[in-house]
């Protein structure tokens, strides 16, 4: 098994830092990767990552929830969709994003749909060349 980010990831970076095996690699280009992405082949399932991410966006890949409860006020990352994020990630770097959207409370999200593109982006998507274009957002 591995560990998926999900959406609600929005590159705050805070994770990469804390994982044993560096297997947690920033998409880029970022409209087309807008996550931190996470190498199942590589991922050893230690769990390190969770407590480390402010918006609760990694779980382990049975886990990720089919029916997300939004608090309000949260943002989802997705390639399709077209809002605006701006705030500032663990290293104090500003982060912006267009491709987000606010939650509302209540609103209910399928986070499945976003497992895959962790394997994707590994097997074809860029993968690790993804850290040589790497500008810190
Ligand atoms: S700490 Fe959370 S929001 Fe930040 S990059 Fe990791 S998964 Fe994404
Ligand atoms: S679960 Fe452990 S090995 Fe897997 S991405 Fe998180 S910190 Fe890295």
């Amino acid at each position: 098994m591995t560990h998926i980010i999900t959406s609600l990831c929005v590159r705050d970076r805070g994770c990469i830092d804390v994982c044993p095996v560096e297997c947690m690699i920033p998409g880029n280009p970022v409209n087309e990767w807008p996550w931190i992405y996470i190498d199942p082949d590589t991922c050893i399932d230690c769990g390190a990552c969770v407590p480390e991410c402010p918006f609760a966006a990694i779980f382990p890949e049975d886990e990720v929830p089919a029916a997300y409860t939004a608090k309000g006020g949260e943002y989802i990352s997705r390639v399709d969709l077209t809002g605006h994020f701006e705030g500032t990630n663990h290293h104090g770097q500003p982060i912006v994003l267009d491709t987000c959207k606010q939650l509302e409370a209540g609103e209910v999200v399928d986070m499945t749909p976003d497992i895959q593109p962790n394997y994707d982006f590994f097997k074809t998507g860029p993968g690790y060349s993804s850290k040589d274009l790497d500008t810190g957002l």
